[in-house]
């Protein structure tokens, strides 16, 4: 296995957000998510562990807080330029605690790069932002929505500093190969090759089906793969990539 795993246990002392100790299971793949991604019982339990274990007080999912232990794990300080992208509410106030955070939403029906209130209307794959700018970048269950992710992730290492990071989560399961939903047709626009998939509230279709082989794409740019409690359950973990290149994390 990849020296860039690495193994861990977020809820070792508390939610790492508020250290609570109380945690409930709620479960939230329903039918028709998983019958069109054809989990297996198994793989559903995995992914409802994912998403519906929260907190009791700060209302944290486990990949949230996976995603906050990775970032604490990696970058700390109350100083940070922070871009904060499609902000995933419940991590918005530990990010705060960390320094300067520019949060975005996704309008296309709104100019790109204007505010929408707090927040920057911005498209993944061409960012309003110069080059350089964020010590941090943040971005949780985004990418399969986007049909090219990789230039989102390149667009994102753009707006780094050098030596900046981004951390990530997405819906993978390793034992499986990526899977297409849709493809852009004539017109550009995404169409489906496959019966179409929601997440969450189905505001966003699933374009992608993650599989091992983004780990194996990713190679050059991946620095760590963070697990929480990998034995029990392979879907909770985060990524940290780098601008450009290694640096040691
Ligand atoms: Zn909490």
């Amino acid at each position: 296995m990849s020296r860039s795993y690495r193994y861990c246990r977020i809820d070792r002392e508390g939610c790492v957000h508020c250290g609570c100790r109380r945690f409930e299971q709620e479960a939230v793949i329903d039918d028709r998510l998983a019958a069109a991604w054809e989990l297996s019982p198994r793989e559903r339990r995995w992914f409802d562990r994912r998403e519906g274990h929260f907190c009791r007080d700060c209302r944290m999912s486990r990949r949230v807080r996976m995603l906050l232990w990775t970032i604490r794990r990696v970058r700390s300080g109350a100083d940070l330029e922070i871009l904060h992208l499609n902000e995933t509410n419940a991590l918005a106030p530990a990010l705060e605690r960390m320094g300067r955070v520019t949060p975005t939403v996704y309008r296309p029906d709104r100019p790109l790069g204007t505010r929408i209130g707090a927040f920057h209307n911005e498209d993944m794959l061409r960012l309003s932002f110069g080059d350089g700018r964020f010590d941090l970048a943040v971005h949780s269950e985004t990418l399969e929505h986007l049909a090219d992710y990789e230039r989102a992730l390149a667009e994102v290492g753009r707006v780094l500093k050098p030596g900046g990071l981004q951390v990530y989560t997405v819906p993978l399961l390793f034992s499986r190969k990526t899977r297409r939903r849709m493809r852009p047709g004539a017109s550009g626009r995404l169409e489906p090759c496959l019966p179409p998939s929601h997440h969450g509230a189905g505001e966003f279709p699933v374009v992608w089906e993650f599989g091992g082989d983004f780990r194996r794409e990713r190679d050059g740019a991946i620095e760590a793969l963070y697990f929480d409690n990998y034995w029990r359950n392979r879907t909770v973990f985060a990524v940290v990539e780098a601008k450009a290149g290694r640096a040691s994390v």
